[in-house]
């Protein structure tokens, strides 16, 4: 009989101190690594993903992870079944993209493993991007739902602009209080009375259209499809994503109006 293995939930107070000591040891103390498992770097590059790459004030780079428990560990706690199954990053990995999922699941065994020398790795990336550089935006997530503001809030002094999309209400709210953090809420089917409490609080949501409105119910409908600079987007609208493939009968799809 086939035994299927759940996903291990990350050791994040073990991670969390772990990242604290690389920036302790790379920012503050000014070390390199001591060694690179990674040479060519961590980051997706901006260009080398086609959503990041879009029309942006700034380059955006990302940390591109293997997305929900693909990896052995589960990184997005927050997910619903259905975004999970439709989960770009799963489907691409068991259709065409499999070195590339297979890439994804090294990085984030990496990470769940040696997270001292990943975080020292990382955070030296991240220095040397700002000073050959200059200005840059980052994407902490972009295929899971890692509170690095929990992780090590400190790191969200290295980028320019940090960014990301989550699905936690929580980490959403908490984020709205924040200068150097912007989170877009993501629908998921499930969390419409978070969504719609969120963007009355100033907050911005991301939501899956079969075709994408200008305004629905009440709120203006940004195209972010268009862009992925989430950080320039107004206070309180919604972000509207065209449903691809064969999502598009799943619950997160939204009607054009509220019904
Ligand atoms: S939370 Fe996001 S990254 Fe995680 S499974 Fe759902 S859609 Fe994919």
């Amino acid at each position: 009989m086939l035994t299927v293995l759940q996903p291990v939930a990350p050791k994040w107070a073990a991670i969390s101190d772990a990242a604290n000591r690389a920036y302790d040891y790379i920012v503050e103390s000014g070390n390199n690594p001591v060694r690179f498992n990674y040479p060519s770097g961590l980051l997706t590059k901006p260009g080398a993903n086609t959503k990041l790459s879009k029309a942006s004030p700034l380059p955006i780079w990302g940390l591109t992870l293997a997305p929900a428990g693909a990896s052995g560990y589960q990184l997005c706690p927050w997910r619903s079944p259905e975004c999970e199954a439709a989960c770009l990053g799963i489907t691409a990995g068991r259709s065409k993209f499999s070195n590339v999922q297979q890439a994804r699941i090294n990085k984030t065994r990496y990470l769940m493993e040696d997270p001292l020398n990943f975080y020292c790795e990382l955070f030296h990336e991240l220095q040397t991007r700002a000073r050959r550089g200059g200005n840059y935006a980052m994407r902490w997530n972009v295929l899971s739902d890692i509170p690095i503001e929990a992780v090590c809030t400190r790191a969200l002094n290295l980028p320019t602009v940090n960014y990301d999309y989550t699905k936690s209400y929580l980490r959403a709210l908490a984020s709205l209080s924040r200068k150097n953090y912007r989170l877009t809420l993501s629908y998921s089917g499930h969390n419409l009375e978070e969504c719609l409490d969120y963007l009355d609080r100033g907050g911005n949501v991301a939501m899956v259209f079969r075709d994408i409105p200008s305004t629905w119910d009440r709120f203006r409908v940004v195209n972010g499809d268009e862009s992925d600079a989430r950080w320039t987007d107004p206070q309180g609208c919604i972000v509207g994503l065209k449903a691809k493939g064969n999502i598009k009968d799943s619950v997160f799809v939204m009607n054009r109006s509220r019904v």
